[in-house]
């Protein structure tokens, strides 16, 4: 659950309003987004058809998993249709596969691991800036694959590229300085030394709405350590997975140190929870699955990093946004005024700042959000139900008069819902900011220098922004608390979660 709190008679409500919600994370999916493109006409909508075809002759729409070298179907031939979320149809089908696969693409990680993990830092290094470098260079067409496959506009897809393509740059840098320690000794004759080493084979289970960067932020750190992966994206969104582990081939990082499984996801996910040679997960999604998973990895005593988002388009946009009493209609005013001129429409039509949401489910879920706020006694004062282009489209909405018996400030609101919610005191905010059990983002504006200490401080969140709303690096570590999630990604502090420490002792050191 995520928090945005805007806090201060002071602030100018439109600055408050821009950087809250209508700017987020770097090609952060879906809500209220770059306003600033919402008045482009909706001149030019690609098919899907075409679309495919142009990556298809680029080498880039891979539709089987990877095993090793080979471009593998499931070993019982069973396929699964993939959509495009804007249009219904099907873009192709890729292989469903099941435990066997997995046990497949664990072998060739586990076979590729020695030889990896002692090349040099620098050679590793090398391998995965050229990998880098081939993503920026096709930045174009797997932007595309993305907004083909999730539904988001493509300059926020391509947005995406440029982010998630940095993680592997960054991390290609990083891998060169896994510095190890020394330590004094407690006895003269001794040298003691901690040495970091690779963990091994890891498994990456990613979901749709970052179909490139959810991967890239947990394989860039992965590779750079040393340790090899079996990567299953979602079920809806493999196709970008495909596109990057083929780019990693034609870097020359070695067949066997990427494999991509995808198809019954508890079957494979227990076939990655149940192997021995897995030595961590590192998981993005709903925190069920999480709690799944952390079960299940028990068993064989496996690392984990996981960070749960409970079921909404993107992970760190406010959930709930908090404004102050004496602010508050001055802001929701504001705010629905610029929320009013986003456009909605297919990824690939021109100035379409919002897209579909991914599937029927999660209309759904907006739908039952929304109307028991109403019920409860929510103002809609912008949206509110379906958008006329049908579908999976909603219109953006702002609700006012939110409470916390209503479940939209309870529970991730799944798509372009902006609840607002009234405070008086910054005790209050703190007080409704903190109550819930998750713990991924919260972003305050005030222009009170020691407020805005006083509230980062007391806020139980992993990241806070203040006076700014797109705050995720690569070079910043990335992660919640409370049921938000285990560990880091990015940074320094995402290295760590890939290596093992070593403490050596050398004895008898005084003997000539
Ligand atoms: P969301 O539907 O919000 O993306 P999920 O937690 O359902 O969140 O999905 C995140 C990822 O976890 C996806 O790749 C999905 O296929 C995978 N997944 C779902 N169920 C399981 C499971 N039982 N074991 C392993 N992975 C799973």
């Amino acid at each position: 659950m995520r928090v945005a709190v805007a806090v201060g008679v002071s602030t100018p409500p439109v600055a408050t309003m821009r950087s809250s919600c209508t700017r987020r994370i770097v090609a952060v999916s879906y809500r209220f987004v770059s306003m600033h493109m919402a008045a482009a006409p909706l001149s030019r909508t690609l098919s899907t058809e075409s679309v495919a075809a142009r990556l298809t002759s680029a080498g880039l729409l891979r539709t089987k998993g990877l095993i090793g070298a080979n471009w593998t179907d499931a070993r019982d031939g069973k396929t699964m249709p993939v959509y495009n979320p804007s249009t219904g149809e099907v873009i192709a089908d890729v292989p469903f596969m099941g435990s066997k696969d997995t046990e497949d693409a664990i072998s060739s990680a586990y076979d590729a691991f020695p030889a990896w993990s002692k090349l040099t830092a620098t050679e590793r290094s090398q391998l995965l800036r050229k990998w880098y470098d081939l993503l920026m260079a096709n930045k174009e067409e797997i932007g595309q694959l993305i907004t083909l496959e999730q539904g988001k506009p493509l300059k926020e897809a391509i947005g995406e590229v440029n982010y998630g393509a940095s993680f592997i740059e960054y991390f290609a840098e990083e891998a060169k300085r896994i510095y190890g320690d020394i330590i004094p000794p407690t006895l003269n004759d001794r040298r003691i030394l901690v040495l970091k080493q690779p963990i091994g084979v890891i498994a990456a289970i990613t979901p749709w709405n970052f179909p490139l960067a959810m991967i890239t932020r947990k394989v860039g750190p992965a590779l750079a350590c040393g340790c090899t992966a079996v990567i299953k994206p979602s079920e809806l969104t493999p196709f970008t997975a495909l596109a990057a582990v083929e780019l990693a081939l034609q870097a020359g990082i070695p067949p066997g140190v990427l494999n991509v499984v995808m198809g019954d996801a508890p079957a494979i996910g227990d076939a990655l929870m149940a192997n021995t040679r897995v030595r961590k997960i590192t998981f993005t999604g709903s925190t069920a699955v999480g709690k799944k998973l952390m079960a299940g990895a028990a068993g064989t005593v496996k690392k984990l990093g996981s960070k749960f988002r409970n079921s909404g388009q993107t992970c760190v946009c406010a959930n709930r946004i908090l404004v102050q009493d004496g602010i508050y209609d001055k802001f929701a005013a504001a705010f629905s005024k610029a929320v009013q001129i986003l456009q909605v429409g297919d990824g690939f039509s021109e100035g379409a700042s919002q897209g579909p949401l991914i599937n029927d489910a999660a209309i759904e879920k907006v739908e039952s959000f929304v109307e028991d706020a109403v019920s409860k006694g929510a103002d809609v004062l912008l949206g509110g139900k379906r958008h006329s282009l049908g579908r999976t489209f909603y219109e953006p909405t702002v609700l006012g008069n939110i409470s916390s018996d209503m479940i939209v400030s309870r529970e991730e609101v799944f798509g372009p819902v902006a609840p607002l919610m009234r405070f008086k005191t910054e005790e209050e905010a703190i007080s409704i900011a903190n109550d819930t059990n998750a713990g991924l983002a919260a972003y305050i504006f005030t222009t009170n220098v020691q407020r805005s200490w006083r509230v980062t401080e007391a806020l139980e969140y992993g990241l806070v922004g203040v006076n700014e709303g797109v705050i995720s690096t690569e070079v910043a570590p990335f992660g919640g608390v409370k049921q938000s999630g285990l560990g880091r990604e990015g940074s320094k502090y995402g290295m760590d979660e890939y290596l093992e420490m070593k403490y050596v002792c050398l004895g008898d050191m005084n003997r000539k």
